[in-house]
């Protein structure tokens, strides 16, 4: 996709500056003359589909988007196909064409599968189960939602994951299962924390406010109601807001206030488009009816239930039921196995990447375990380890001690900070220095360093101490301290055959001591 952008780009367009109309026109240019690729011109389909959907020229959409599938091939694309059939199906379901949708969830599953696209896999059943649940179906709904829960820890999508859920919630409530019901919220909320998607949360307080009504707790429902008002505040989907507006009603009835609730339903039928939201239409019917019965208003309360009705059968009519049945069904059960197999792979995968991760961890710890924090030389705990190995090893080796001259007075006249500013370079110029020299650097303490010359002559550290404390001498300070320079005094031994390490700093310490007696900037060695 970037390609093709800088491509569109390279010939002076900009996709950007076009919308509407404009951008299908657009699109479509870029197809014919830009696009080079068969995937490149299932983009733009892609794109100008979105913008027809916008324009709600379905129809046109719809083929578009089957023109973006005629352009993209198995294996390489499937992840681009998967997610084409999932908008194509949504399209399919907005406009009525319940059987392609069916078809294309099907192949979809199929494809999935074959592929090892987890997410898409439940996408694609949780459409199916959804084409149940419009025609009132919801125990087959629950039995396709309850395939998704089987993979549920393998999907990575959080918000997918709710919506599912979601989903599975409102059959439990359809069907009267309280305690599953009551069970599934909690999940819900506490996944629904760390999807923070508004309306999925409006969803879960919609759904709060149908089960406190359905166990008699009116009062409570409404204040459940007014959290999806506070909680998605102006709701975006007029999916969630018709149905809060029907719940409000059904509270409203029941806290005998129908006059109030037939009110609030014919705002929701003035919102709604009757014949392109037919579940909503009918649930909007079966709420009127019921209200008119509270009413006793029978006439008009049968009047609404014909209505209801005739959506109904015709959902049932025009929903392939018979091929979301058993054999649909069967035909699932027989993915199981395969996805049983991408699961363990997956898991696989994850274990070795957590082993992999813990290994850094270890390593990493163990780094810090040994290692200055602010000037990321060795520490003392290192240094220790290092004396005991090299003793036992009877490595012969060098001793340096530098300390940094007139220290405290940089802290005094110019802050801490600029004298840790002062330490880290001093480190850091001896890192540079002594890492391809086979030394070790150590922070010994605040200005104090050691460095340890393995195998080395007491001539051989001396050249090295030289040019060290030469190197810090003509160091460009000014950028940190101003006016004032930096020198640092050195103090050298070597490691005597047998001798305990005491004694070797004792020897170096007091080399270090002379080279700040006889005025600082100097190496001296012992
Ligand atoms: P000399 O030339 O005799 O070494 O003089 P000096 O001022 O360097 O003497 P001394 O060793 O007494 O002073 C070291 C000072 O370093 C004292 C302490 O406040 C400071 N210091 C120790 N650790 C740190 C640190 O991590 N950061 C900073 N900014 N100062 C530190
Ligand atoms: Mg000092
Ligand atoms: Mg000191």
């Amino acid at each position: 996709m970037e390609l093709l952008i800088n491509k569109i780009s390279d010939s002076g367009l900009d996709a950007s500056s076009v919308s509407g109309e404009e951008a299908i026109i657009f699109w479509n240019h870029v197809r014919q003359h830009i696009a080079s690729t068969s995937q490149e011109r299932a983009q733009t389909y892609i794109i100008s589909a979105e913008y027809r959907s916008e324009l709600k020229q379905f129809q046109a959409c719809i083929d578009e988007l089957k023109l973006a599938l005629g352009q993209l091939q198995l294996p390489g694309d499937a992840e681009t196909i998967l997610s084409v059939k999932n908008s194509l199906s949504e399209h399919l379901v907005d406009i009525g064409d319940y059987s392609s949708a069916l078809s294309e969830y099907s192949s979809s599953s199929a494809i999935a599968v074959e592929h090892g696209f987890i997410d898409a896999y439940a996408l694609s059943i949780l459409g199916m189960g959804n084409l149940c649940d419009a025609y009132g179906d919801h125990n087959r709904a629950l039995r396709y939602y309850q395939k998704i829960d089987g993979i549920d820890h393998a999907i990575s999508s959080r918000s997918l994951r709710l919506r599912y859920k979601l989903y599975m919630l409102s059959c439990y409530i359809e069907l009267g299962r309280i305690a599953a019901a009551n069970d599934l919220i909690r999940e819900c909320e506490e996944l629904s924390i760390l999807v923070s998607n508004k309306i999925l949360a409006g969803q879960i307080h919609l759904y709060q406010a149908k089960l406190n009504r359905q166990q008699g707790n009116s009062h409570d429902a409404l204040l459940s109601i007014s959290n999806v008002q506070y909680s998605s505040g102006n709701i975006n989907s007029s999916w969630l807001s018709s149905m809060v507006r029907l719940e409000l009603a059904y509270c409203l009835g029941d806290v005998n206030k129908p006059q109030l609730a037939k009110l609030v339903l014919h705002h929701v039928s003035k919102r709604i488009k009757l014949d392109s939201a037919p579940i909503l239409s009918k649930r909007l019917f079966d709420s009127l009816s019921d209200i008119c019965e509270i009413q006793g208003d029978y006439k008009q309360a049968l009047h609404y239930q014909k209505k209801g009705y005739r959506i109904e059968s015709d959902l049932m009519k025009n929903i392939p039921i018979t091929e979301l049945g058993a054999s649909q069904l069967r035909r699932l059960s027989r993915y199981e196995l395969q996805l049983k197999l991408i699961l363990s792979e997956i898991e696989n995968k994850e274990l070795k990447e957590t082993t992999e991760n813990q290994k850094n961890t270890v390593k990493k710890l163990q780094q810090d375990v040994f290692t200055d924090p602010l000037t990321a030389l060795h520490n003392r705990r290192w240094l220790d380890v290092k004396l005991k190995d090299m003793l036992l090893h009877e490595t012969p080796f060098a001793l340096m001690v530098i300390d940094i001259d007139h220290f405290k007075s940089i802290n005094d006249e110019l802050s801490h900070l600029v004298g840790d500013k002062a330490i880290v370079n001093v480190s850091h110029e001896l890192s540079a220095y002594f890492r391809f020299r086979g030394a070790s650097c150590v922070r010994f303490g605040g200005e104090e360093f050691l460095v340890i010359l393995e195998k080395a002559s007491l001539e051989q550290a001396e050249m090295h101490a030289e040019n060290y404390r030469e190197r810090i001498f003509q160091f460009g300070w000014q950028d940190i301290l101003g006016e004032r320079g930096l020198t640092v005094s050195v103090g050298i031994t070597l490691h005597r055959e047998g001798e305990n390490t005491q004694r070797t700093f004792y020897r170096a310490d007091k080399a270090l001591y002379r080279a700040k007696a006889n005025g600082r900037n100097q190496v001296c060695c012992e």
